[in-house]
């Protein structure tokens, strides 16, 4: 047998990953997946028994809002499930077409573009305006998808040091005269729950001739005025920001957008590779979300319930031995250091009937192995209490 034909070999393979699970298991990063018996939201049932949940992005507790599935039902029956093609191949749906409109309209600019998925929105934006001729600038706690993105365009890369904006000041003027230079941020770090620092990083797009990929997963729906997202938070309005949202969060549904000037969509629409050669979502989910999008607007009271319950935990551990990380949004992380320890307070808390995910390198640095506790609108202030006093006696 040939070297190559030995290492095809599907025992070989077998081995091999078999070797690498059991690297995994003896570091305590083996990861394995609970399975949700009943609805997304802040109380689910898991293997029959309920538990409070800590665990999902659901900020706004819309994944299952009655309003939101009445108007995924009815699409259904009129529109059929599947959108059937791709959007430039007539899978483009009037409700696509609607709900592009109303994102545009929420978040204040000009066009919005609907993704499949925020990684996919990501890929697709990054690969789209920048190649090999290009820099690009990232933050080094950004998103997978972000450094996926980056990695896929070929560009030039530079990532530079958590919200350090000298460090990206002098990387920017580092860089070549005549390419494009793109920025890519969080708006809303997904692990530490803290915010970009917006204005300063349009001021440096400015001065340097760059854009920005601003990606408000965390932020859409939750922050700024009717849930306008990151920019309203900071009142910052600026044709040097790609604005990137994702729908499957804060929303309750599913899918992304983008949303910037109409020439750039349009770009996006032939260019951008995840968004072309891939089926459009079901219109159904279009439904869905145009519903979702009218409550995140209307219903302020949602954001005004989750910033009072980030109040109560922040006041709650404000004495205990490990430390929340200074986060303003639902994501509140409590770090305790080691892999070990945030599984076992894991697990402690899943005894006590909550659920909480410990989050381990390499989603974040050895040694800052955390809780990470997600807030929503759907949580009750007696949920919150029976979480402190769990953690405190930890
Ligand atoms: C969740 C997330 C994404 C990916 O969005 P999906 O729609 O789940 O694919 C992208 N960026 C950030 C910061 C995220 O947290």
């Amino acid at each position: 047998m040939t070297a190559q034909a030995a290492e095809l070999d599907p025992n070989l393979l077998a081995q091999s990953v078999q070797g690498e699970l059991d690297r995994l298991r003896a570091a305590g990063l083996h990861r394995s997946r609970a399975v949700l018996e009943g609805r997304q939201g802040a109380h689910v049932v898991v293997r029959g028994r309920d538990f409070v949940s800590f665990a999902s992005n659901d900020y706004l507790g819309l994944a299952a809002d009655p309003r939101l599935i009445e108007a995924a039902r009815e699409a259904a029956s009129r529109y059929g499930v599947g959108a059937g093609a791709s959007h430039l191949l007539h899978g483009h749906h009037a409700l696509h077409e609607q709900l592009e409109s109303a994102l545009a309209e929420t978040v204040g600019m000009a066009r919005a573009l609907v993704f499949s998925t925020g990684y996919m929105a990501n890929l697709g934006v990054v690969t789209a305006l920048c190649g090999r001729d290009d820099e690009v600038f990232a933050d080094k706690l950004n998103h997978a998808s972000l450094n996926d993105a980056m990695v896929l365009s070929r560009a030039r890369f530079h990532r530079y040091p958590h919200g350090d904006l000298d460090a990206l000041d002098r990387a920017l003027g580092r860089a070549r005269a005549r390419t494009r230079k793109l920025i890519l941020t969080d708006a809303v770090f997904s692990m530490d729950g803290d915010l970009a620092p917006l204005p300063e990083l349009v001021r440096l797009c400015e001065r340097h001739g760059a854009y920005l990929l601003l990606d408000d997963a965390h932020g859409f729906g939750v922050l700024g005025e009717h849930g306008a997202g990151t920019p309203s938070h900071f009142a910052v309005s600026s044709e040097r920001v790609i604005y990137m949202g994702t729908l499957g969060k804060a929303a309750g549904v599913y899918g992304a957008f983008v949303a910037s000037s109409a020439a750039l969509i349009d770009y996006l629409v032939n260019r951008a590779r995840t968004y072309v050669y891939t089926t459009a979502t079901p219109p159904l989910l279009a439904a869905a979300l145009l519903q979702s999008l009218a409550i995140i607007r209307g219903e302020g009271w949602r954001r005004e319930h989750l910033q009072a319950l980030i109040g109560d935990l922040k006041e709650g551990l404000r004495a205990a031995r490990a430390r929340l990380l200074p986060s303003p949004t639902a994501i509140q992380p409590y770090v305790l250091g080691s892999a070990g320890a945030a599984l076992r307070a894991a697990e402690v808390l899943r005894a006590h009937g909550m659920i909480v995910p410990a989050i381990r390198p390499p989603t974040v640095p050895a040694g800052s192995a955390r809780l990470r506790i997600s807030l929503s609108a759907g949580h009750t202030l007696a949920d919150v209490e029976r979480l402190v006093s769990a953690l405190r006696k930890l």
